[in-house]
Order: structure tokens, then sequence, then C-alpha cells
């Protein structure tokens, strides 16, 4: 009789560079390095393919039209939703909103929940090392009702300080938001610790995912968080499309965030009603077909296998902590125990940004800077940080290049 063994994919990471087709330029004579993974990833070729098919073959707006183009643009469209849904274990597909990114999708929040349910006196929780997108609409939105933002502090190693957060939530704590990975640090922050301490109040979450979708197993059920957003750019996709994943229940009594053509069932100069989710937040010619090869990309992750490719990066991570560890003067900011494929450093007497300039040279992209995360810049009393993010397509070699190049930024900056 025959059996049935489950068969991982095999990790071939020669085989993975060759799907993405950037990883052939050279620079300055020299093979391209892409260390920039947490700003934008690379794409691979079946990304680049389905955008190109959606122009050349079906191109059509959705939704309305009865036509063949629009009844295959409308089916590709829904059909990221429903992969979306699976990407992130979301219960129901309407869950899911589609949105130009995670700063978007914050905002969708800050501008429709916070507003309808934030009022004067009340606190919002976010923590010391949100990216700047989970920092500023809060803001705007405290300013607007008089409320208050109150700070989760981070510790040395650029963990979150849990003890002070329990200490922060209290009857007037309205809502939490914070950080699931963190892109200047690269921590993993215990984000069930922290929802299951908010929900004993019956305090909502709000997750960003934007550096951990594409490194950790999400399952916004069992992290029971109440919204969840991501960029479609951070996932190997298109730019200028991302994700809102919001529960049910909430989505549906919470205002419309824009106003326009698609979000409305029926509109009268005297009353509009509005549209049933996920439409009601997708106001207008949504961005098709970024959405449409947003499933690629996920298709892409999803066959490689995220077990696998977590397991590559998470080498990757290992070994250059090491290797950068031995340089003179060079100082890791972030060192949590859980930490995604990011190094942050900084080395003594150097301007990050000069060591950036050097290592382009040398055809190796790095962030430098404070990466939308002044507050942990400030914490840590540094003006910024060189940044080098791992992805499924890097290597060993590529960081054995990058401490070369590092040894010659020394060499050339002491
Ligand atoms: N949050 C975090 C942690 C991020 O790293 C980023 C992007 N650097 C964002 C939010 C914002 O994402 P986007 O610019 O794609 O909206």
């Amino acid at each position: 009789m025959e059996t049935l063994t489950t068969i991982s994919p095999v990790f071939d990471v020669e085989n993975i560079r060759e799907s993405f087709p950037i990883l052939n330029r050279e620079l300055n004579d020299k093979r391209l390095v892409y260390f920039d993974n947490a700003a934008t990833s690379q794409k691979p070729q079946v990304v680049i393919d389905a955008l190109v098919n959606y122009y050349s073959y079906y191109n059509a707006n959705i939704h309305r039209g009865i036509h063949t183009l629009a009844e295959e643009a409308t089916a590709a469209y829904e059909l990221t939703r429903v992969t979306v849904r699976k990407f992130i274990n979301a219960a129901f597909p309407e869950e899911i909103i589609f949105t130009r990114g995670a700063t978007e999708g914050i905002n969708l929040v800050a501008y429709t929940w916070g507003r309808k349910n934030i009022n004067a006196g009340d606190e919002i929780i976010i923590s010391g090392m949100e990216h700047h997108s989970n920092i500023v609409p809060w803001q705007i939105l405290c300013e607007e009702k008089k409320s208050v933002l109150k700070i989760i502090p981070v510790t040395e190693n650029g963990e979150l300080d849990l003890d002070s957060y329990k200490n922060l939530l209290s009857a007037k704590t309205k809502l939490v938001s914070v950080v699931h990975a963190s892109n200047s640090l690269g921590t993993i922050n215990p984000v069930k610790e922290i929802i299951d301490a908010a929900h004993r109040i019956g305090v909502p979450v709000m997750i960003d995912g934007a550096q951990s979708a594409v490194h950790l197993d999400i399952d916004v059920q069992k992290m029971d968080c109440d919204f969840f957003v991501f960029s479609g750019h951070k996932v190997y996709g298109p730019t200028g499309v991302g994700v809102l994943y919001g529960k049910k229940e909430i989505l549906e009594n919470m205002p419309p965030f824009m106003g326009g053509g698609e979000m409305i069932k029926e509109v009268t100069f005297e009353k509009t009603i509005y549209n049933n989710l996920p439409y009601k937040y997708e106001a207008g010619t949504p961005n098709i077909a970024d959405t449409v090869a947003l499933r690629s990309a996920l298709d892409f992750i999803n066959e490689t296998g995220k077990n696998s490719i977590r397991k590559h990066e998470n080498d990757l991570l290992k070994y250059a902590t090491a290797q950068l560890e031995a340089l003179p003067g060079l100082r890791i900011i972030g060192t949590a125990k859980e930490k995604v494929s990011v190094v942050s450093f900084v080395i003594k007497n150097m301007h990050p940004q000069d060591i950036g300039v050097i290592l382009d040279q040398q055809g190796i992209a790095v962030r430098t800077g404070h990466h939308c995360t002044q507050p942990v810049m400030d914490y840590f009393r540094i003006p910024g940080t060189v940044r080098a993010s791992f992805a499924m397509y890097n290597t060993k070699e590529e960081i054995d290049k990058l401490v070369i190049g590092l040894q010659k930024a020394i060499e050339m900056l002491s």
C-alpha cells in the first residue's frame, strides 16, 4: 500500500536567487548585495509577471462591470483577499481590507475607530520602539481629542519592559498599539502576552506587523489581536498595497474612512447607506494590479515554506551577529533574545551615513539613519545606526562581503 508523506520544500538559496532578477545587477562592477530588506524586499519574477499579465490581458475596473475583463479582474482581486485571509489565518475574508500599506492601515483605525471611541482624558498605549507610522497617527488623534499617549519603556537590550506595560494599563486605557517586530532593533515582541493583558481589562489591541508578516507565522485568531496591519512591499510584493485586518464585529461598528464610490450601497442627497465589509473601507478604484500581484508574492512565500525561510534567515542572523561583533569598535543596537533577521549597529567615532556610502561603493545596500524610529535612537543616545536586514535570498558569502566592506570603512574612516 502506498503511504503519503508530507514533503517539506527543499530550501535551495541559489535556486531562490534565480527567481529575483534584480540580484543579477552589478553596482560599481560588483554584484549587488541587497541588505535593505526591512525597508523593502526585492520582487520575484512571478510578482513582476503578475503585474505585466494583469495590464497585458485583463486590465479592467472591478466589481461594477459585467464584461469578461471586469469579471476576471474582480476574481483575481478577490482571490488575493482569500489568500491573505489564509496567510494570517483570519476567520473571514471580509476582515481583510486592502490599503496602501501599513501606514494607511494604522491611520484608518485612528481616523475611524479612534475618532469614535477615544475621548478627552482617555489613554492610548504604544511602545518606545514604534515606527513613526505607529506614533504620529495617535498623536494627531490625541491632540484632537485631548487624550494621552502612554509609552511602554524599552530596556537596554531593546526589549519591552512588560512590568511597566502592565502598570500602564488602567481604566483610562482605550487602545494598545504595538509593533510585532521592530524595524530598527529586530526585537520580536511577546504580542500574545501584551494582548492578553489588555483584553483582561477589555482593551482592544492593534499589532503593527510591517516587519513580522514576512518572517513569522501569523495567526490573528490565535494571537487574538483586534487589528493587524502589514505592507505588500515588505513581503516580496508590490509597493502601494497593504492589508488591514480587523475583527469583523469591530469593523462593522466603525464609521467609514473615506467616502466615495464602492463603499456605498445607496446614495441620495439626504442619506447614504454604506456598503458591507470589506468594501465599506475601500472607497474608489483600488490598486487592482498591485493587489493581484500580492497574491503571487504570498504564494511564492508559501511555496518556499515560511519555516524553511525563517530557519535560513535565523542562520544568517546568527552568522552576521558573530562576524560583526568581532569588528573593532562595533556595537550592536538591539540584542533581544528573540529577533527577526535585522542587525543594527554603530561603529565608534564613525557616522552611520559615511559607513553606508563606503558600503554602497562596494555594491552593498544597507540602510543608515534613524529608520523612522527616532525615539529609539534618542533612547540609545545615537544619531542613527547602520542596518543590515536579511531576506530569503541572502547568503553567508554576502555577509562576508559586508564584513570586508566594514573593515575597509574602518580603515578609511579611522
Ligand atoms: N511599521 C514598521 C515597523 C515598519 O518597519 C514600517 C516600514 N518601514 C511601517 C510601519 C510603515 O510601512 P509602510 O511605509 O509600508 O506603510
